[in-house]
């Protein structure tokens, strides 16, 4: 009866536009209030004056959204939050919020701020023109994924490949998202889980951005860490694990046995002292036995 008597409010659109159904679209299937966005731009302080700055940047020509409700604003205020926290963080309307209020009087020329308009100003150069794909929760992947190249890797390497490496990407992605449901490889069906909802936590962002970036470095394994640092990083580690499936590739005092997570280790080939680079290319999985044969050889 609930059901039968229930009043649908239906509302036809007509004479409008492709982007004006998107975004009636997204934000019926966010459902999130871009009325949030609104009314940050108008809060008083320097925090608002820095994000407005920001969505002026020309990188926000090129993304595949329009700035209708502000948009822009809101990406905008979102890397910043990011930047603000040294990587993934919650970046929900209440956390962007608290943002605006706690840093009210920003300095727009503080390291952050710096590092914000750096890190644009390289997307800009990666990506000159309009690119559908840089969805809204694309936009945050790679602003986090750019941001740990360049931290954590020799970035002028990374560079050239970013543009045809995210285009390969997306166009994977997208022929597992037409596959039917269990013919999706669990990794694709891992990630569509991730951009499907809850885009603006922490853990959503922090395992698309290790996803698409251990991806890159299973595509480009030569990609070198900055300054050749011994040890090898999180998600090389993940990239070396994935490639080798987790079995022994030494074979000194065993036959290739399948390693646990917790367990193994991730060898140079070359080794490092001997000038072997810190690479997914230079490395491989083993088992402690072997390892340790093999620095006693
Ligand atoms: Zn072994």
């Amino acid at each position: 009866m609930r059901f039968d008597v229930y009043p649908l409010d239906v509302v036809v659109l007509e004479d409008c536009d492709e982007d004006e159904v998107r975004e009636m679209f997204l934000r019926l299937q966010n459902g999130t209030s871009l009325k949030a966005q609104e009314k940050r731009n108008a809060y008083p302080g320097k925090m608002r004056d820095f994000i407005k700055t920001v969505a002026e940047h020309q990188f926000f020509q090129a993304v595949g959204f329009t700035n209708a409700r502000f948009t822009h604003d809101l990406v905008a205020a979102q890397l910043v939050a990011l930047e603000i926290a040294g990587g993934p963080t919650n970046i929900k309307n209440a956390d962007l919020n608290r943002m605006y209020k706690t840093h009210a009087d920003f300095d727009s020329s503080c390291s952050d701020a710096r590092a914000v308009l750096r890190t644009l100003g390289i997307l800009s150069q990666i990506f000159p023109d309009k690119t559908p794909e840089l969805t809204r929760y694309n936009v945050v992947s790679l602003y986090c994924m750019v941001s740990e190249l360049l931290n954590q890797y020799v970035f002028s390497q990374a560079h050239p490949h970013i543009f045809d490496w995210f285009i390969d990407f997306e166009s994977t992605r997208r022929l597992n998202e037409n596959r039917p449901e269990d013919e999706i490889a669990p990794e694709w069906a891992g990630y569509k889980e991730k951009i499907s909802h809850s885009t603006d936590s922490a853990d959503s962002i922090r395992w698309r951005m290790e996803f698409m970036l251990r991806d890159f470095l299973e595509a480009y394994p030569d990609t070198q860490t900055k300054d050749n640092q011994r040890s090898f990083t999180h998600v090389q580690r993940l990239a070396v694990f994935r490639r080798d499936q987790g079995h022994c590739q030494l074979r000194i005092k065993c036959n290739g046995v399948k390693l646990t997570w917790d367990d193994w280790h991730c060898d140079h080939i070359v080794p490092w002292v001997n000038g072997g680079k810190t690479t997914v290319e230079n490395a491989h999985v083993a088992c402690s036995a072997c390892n340790l044969a093999k620095g006693a050889s």
